[in-house]
């Protein structure tokens, strides 16, 4: 009996997207930093309590925004860790900086607090932390190593809108943060991003260096009779009509957060019975952090071959993925980054991940085929 396919991703549309962008067809303002824009910007300042919220293309284009803003120059350092998208790296390559790469944490595959200050060399300037599945980073060690050491913090929060670190928002903790709003993540325009300014003394220059180095943004407020070439800059900032889509989303966002959760949440309870026959481990949350269910994955027990599951769970026709290759280890990694220490459980965790279907709409039922498959799988 053919069973139906389940897929890995199904980007959500909450429905109410044309009709904003047809609203923004009839304004006639199509380019960026329209009515739509500035709502987006609002929603973000009020929810994080950020300074400034600014769209950008992705959160690629909002950490390249950072790193310029940063003011990084060839030779410094950047600690992240290897665990993570290659966009966290390349923003401050692209700069010439050099990303270190440190080591994980065992629970929740985050950058391991406890090894980065031996990471840190006259040259460091920031630390990256990114918060893998929406769970944070330990920010309060990490708030008080940069201190120590006088380095600035930007978060890659790609994946962590509408979560928090003992209650406050991620993105909105360190210097500078960054969201995704790829359509793989929970609040999506297609492609997306915003860089969070919480530093209130970079938001203007970050301003300008979003509208091609010119003080634009001034000049509409009235602050300027003219607007003129004031830095470096790009264009970072994206079309009215990207904003009037991630509109209709971050309007939902409550509900999309919380349909996610309780996806999360069952795939928590089915899959306890197999962590505790040793079959496969669970992610961890530690209790100080709210996530935002914005992915599941299980670990493989060491050994095991994760081609063969993944191979397996296809026939199945449930279409599961794993993430990432360490940076450390890619050629661009090796050829542009410095690995601290031997890095280990990165090496070991990353190898052993599997993420499971997850989206909006993923049945109950379907979600019991996933966990009875693995288990049939993994218990053989
Ligand atoms: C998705 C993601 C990015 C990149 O986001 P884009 O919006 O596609 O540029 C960066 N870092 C992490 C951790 C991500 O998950």
């Amino acid at each position: 009996m053919a069973s139906e396919i389940i897929p890995f991703n199904r980007p959500h549309v909450t429905g109410g997207e044309q009709a904003n962008i047809e609203q923004a067809l009839k304004s006639h303002h199509l380019s960026g930093d329209g009515a739509f824009t500035r709502r987006c910007h609002q929603w973000l300042e009020q929810r994080t309590g950020c300074a400034k919220a600014l769209l950008t293309h992705s959160c690629t284009s909002a950490l390249d925004l950072a790193a310029i803003l940063l003011d990084l120059k060839s030779g410094d350092e950047v600690i992240m860790p290897s665990f993570t998208f290659v966009s966290t790296a390349n923003a401050f390559v692209l700069r010439g900086a050099v990303p270190v790469f440190v080591d994980i944490r065992e629970d929740t595959l985050n950058l391991d607090e406890r090894q980065i200050e031996a990471a840190i060399t006259s040259r460091t300037r920031a630390i990256a932390p990114v918060h893998y599945a929406g769970v944070a980073c330990e920010m309060d060690p990490i708030g008080t190593i940069a201190k120590r050491h006088d380095l600035r913090i930007v978060e890659d929060a790609a994946q962590g809108i509408m979560a928090s670190y003992k209650g406050t928002p991620l993105g909105a903790i360190g210097d500078l943060g960054s969201f995704s709003f790829h359509e793989t993540k929970n609040i999506q325009s297609g492609e997306g991003g915003a860089l969070l300014v919480n530093d209130p003394a970079l938001a203007l220059r970050a301003e300008i260096i979003r509208e091609k180095g010119t003080d634009r943004g001034r000049f509409f407020r009235g602050e300027v009779d003219k607007y003129t070439w004031q830095d470096v800059g790009s264009s970072l900032l994206p079309s009215d009509l990207t904003a009037a889509f991630l509109w209709a989303q971050l309007e939902d966002a409550g509900r999309i957060t919380s349909e996610r959760l309780a996806i999360w949440d069952r795939y928590h309870a089915m899959l306890a019975p197999l962590e505790q026959r040793g079959l496969l481990r669970r992610p961890v949350v530690p209790g100080h952090c709210t996530h935002n269910g914005h992915l599941y994955y299980v670990l493989l027990p060491p050994g095991t071959s994760r081609g063969a599951v993944l191979g397996k769970l296809r026939e199945a026709e449930i279409r599961a993925v794993f993430h990432y290759v360490p940076l450390h280890s890619a050629p661009a990694g090796i050829r542009f980054g410095r690995a601290h220490g031997d890095l280990q459980r990165t090496t070991d965790l990353s190898e052993r991940l599997i993420r499971l279907p997850f989206w909006i709409g993923l049945q109950e039922a379907q979600q019991q085929r996933v966990c009875e498959t693995l288990g049939a799988i993994l218990g053989r």
